[in-house]
């Protein structure tokens, strides 16, 4: 990891701290409400780790995109070849994730930094398409 990559993690990490782990949800349905055509458009939610939406990684060995599609499988490196299984990308940079209804780059976060590396929930800004990993209800 370059230094300027752990700086950014750790600045990230305080600020996710500092943030009430809630505002997050509020923001998105703040966020929902304020658009007038999302209330004729039918908004998705899903939860749980089986319906995480396809995600990029950077490989760590080659800075390589690795997608993985499915969350709970493998995921290759197309350049290095590297095999990361599921708990493994966890512990990957996560570059983005793609709303599997249209596509776009979600917005992305978690809300227990020190109990979970990996996100925790993944919003869509088109399509309000929302996921979360919901393992605290
Ligand atoms: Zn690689
Ligand atoms: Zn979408």
């Amino acid at each position: 990891m370059a230094p300027f990559e752990a700086i950014y993690r750790v600045g990230r990490d305080i600020l996710e701290r500092l943030v009430n782990p809630l505002r997050a949800d509020e923001q998105i349905s703040q966020f929902t409400l304020s658009v007038p055509e999302a209330q004729t458009t039918t908004v998705d939610s899903v939860q749980g780790e089986r319906f995480r939406p396809p995600a990029v990684f950077r490989c760590p060995n080659c800075d390589a995109d690795i997608h993985q599609q499915q969350p709970l499988s493998d995921a290759d490196c197309p350049k290095c070849y590297r095999t990361f299984d599921q708990w493994t990308t966890d512990d990957l940079e996560l570059v983005r994730m793609t709303c599997p209804r249209c596509e776009s780059e979600m917005k992305h976060g978690r809300r227990h930094p020190k109990v979970f590396d990996g996100p925790e929930w993944a919003s869509c800004p088109s399509c309000q398409y929302h996921w979360d990993l919901d393992h605290w209800f």
